[in-house]
């Protein structure tokens, strides 16, 4: 009979959600929901020197932004935290010592050093190797009381069958295999502080919590021999594992790394710029992962239905922020207008920008916008005087016919009522201007775009002058004539 399907997601609440973790989490989650099976969240808080505060929460709360539910959690079920496991983890520590599979280690951080820095100086590979090789058992037993009495605090060390081999069929990668003497000799599975190690503690509450697969990032394919020497050693049969490729930045070609301050790569990023969730999870999804054919934009439940864990890819996911925003501005694009409109409140809300015109601001933008946080900037020309060119803008005004479009656009709106000031109005005044100037094309209508709007791209031109208003274009018009010294 196959087990049934149970995947976890196991943070350790270091800091907030990187966009790495969440892939990790979405695609298990994507696992558990396509298969009828559970997704349970786990928190692996053993490391208490990287433990932040409220890293937990913080997780917890942008993977349900994401739109990521789970059916087991620390919020419903009792026990799991690691921090809340320690006597069981106890347990298991004494049946590998009491079957003489593990022992306590009495090496001081010191005496490791020192031994490390002649391996190196040595040209070896750094490893443990066992204190008590060489030991009758008469020097054992004096060894350890004396270091007993001295008050030394031993760590437990798992004893490696260095002939061991240790190999899986993994899901992404295919076979993978490594030698018990390759991984370092002896290692600790619990701290001086009587904390397991996470190699030792993860085996422990995958078997007891009966995960059927293991989905991880690809940086654990190490760890994995350690893991399989404890399910050995316990008599307990192993789970599926499955490591996902690494991420790297398309701008780089090199791993994705916190340092790549230009690239957005926490949750929290995304969700403060006013990204939609769903933009993000459908992005996400694709890191490392497609269904096939030319099609990128999926909803949630169009995932779940699709995912199939035979096509995660072996190369590594490029994650590219351009994909990114033309994904993002699809969604915002399709979305309708009172989701957007929510979303860019409370960003004209901060600057002020919360007027009577707001909403249909965000009508004549929503189709270029890609975060909500952009609505500020580019609506920036209907609330200040004169906006801020760039280069190329610079160069398209020192045009020799600008003076000319511009005076001869500025009288038409001057000669306009404020009644016939609307927007299928405006397009033939351009027009006139063109009929009477001569000027057409890319030199009428760049210069006229430029002035009012401090942008050589956007909306429609008359949306926004009428937008604008007549006043403020035609002040536009009066300021730009006077910055080109006309
Ligand atoms: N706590 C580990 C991490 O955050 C989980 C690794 C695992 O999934 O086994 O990387």
């Amino acid at each position: 009979m196959t087990k049934p399907i149970r995947v976890r997601y196991a943070p350790s609440p270091t800091g907030l959600l990187h966009i790495g973790n969440a892939r990790t989490a979405l695609f298990n989650y994507l696992y558990a929901r396509h298969h009828g099976g559970t997704f349970l969240i786990r928190i692996e808080d053993t490391d208490r020197k990287r433990h932040v505060e409220d890293g937990e929460r913080s997780q917890l709360e942008n993977l349900r932004w994401l739109g990521i539910d789970w059916d087991e959690s620390p919020e419903t079920h009792e026990q799991y935290r690691q921090s809340e496991r320690l006597e069981i983890y106890q347990q298991y520590v004494d049946e590998l010592l009491e079957k003489g599979l593990a022992y306590k280690s009495y090496v001081t951080e010191e005496e490791l050093a020192a031994e490390r820095e002649r391996q190196e100086a040595a040209g070896e590979t750094p490893r443990y190797i066992n204190e008590y090789l060489g030991m009758s058992d008469e020097e054992k037993a004096a060894y350890v009381a004396e270091r007993e009495a001295a008050g030394i605090v031993p760590t437990v060390r798992l004893a490696v069958d260095e002939a061991g081999i240790y190999k899986w069929t993994d899901m992404v990668k295919g076979e993978i295999e490594f030698e018990g003497g390759n991984i370092g000799g002896d290692w600790v599975i619990q701290k001086k502080d009587g904390y397991p190690t996470y190699n030792f503690a993860v085996v422990i509450d995958d078997h007891l919590m009966a995960i059927s697969h293991v989905i991880r990032g690809d940086d654990h394919i190490a760890n994995t021999p350690k893991q399989l020497m404890v399910y050995e050693a316990l008599g307990w049969e192993a789970p599926a594992f499955g490591h996902m490729t690494l991420i790297i930045n398309s701008e780089t070609g090199k791993k994705l790394s916190k340092r790549d301050t230009n690239t957005l790569q926490f949750i929290e990023d995304y969700r403060k710029k006013g990204y939609l969730p769903e933009a993000v999870f459908n992005f996400i999804a694709l890191l490392g992962w497609n269904p096939g054919g030319e099609d990128e934009i999926f909803s949630r439940e169009e995932l779940i239905q699709l995912f199939d864990e035979n096509r995660l890819s072996k190369s590594p996911a490029a994650f590219d922020q351009k994909k990114l925003d033309w994904m993002s501005n699809d969604y915002i694009k399709n979305a309708d207008f009172a989701t957007i409109f929510e979303l860019a409140k409370p960003f004209l809300a901060e600057a002020g920008r919360l007027t009577d015109k707001a909403e249909k601001l965000v009508e004549l933008y929503k189709p270029q916008m890609k975060a909500a946080d952009e609505i500020v900037p580019l609506t920036d020309l209907f609330f200040e005087d004169f906006p801020a060119l760039t280069e190329a803008e610079k160069e398209v005004m020192a045009g020799e016919t600008v003076p000319t479009v511009l005076t001869a656009f500025k009288e038409k709106l001057e000669a306009m009522t404020e009644e016939d000031f609307k927007s299928e109005n405006i397009f033939p005044q351009i027009k006139a201007v063109q009929k009477e100037t001569g000027i057409k094309g890319k030199n009428l209508f760049m210069p006229i775009r430029i002035a009012v709007s401090g942008e050589m791209h956007g909306p429609e031109l008359p949306d926004t002058i009428y937008l604008l208003g007549r006043e403020k274009s035609i002040q536009h018009l009066d300021n730009m004539l006077a910055a080109i010294g006309k």
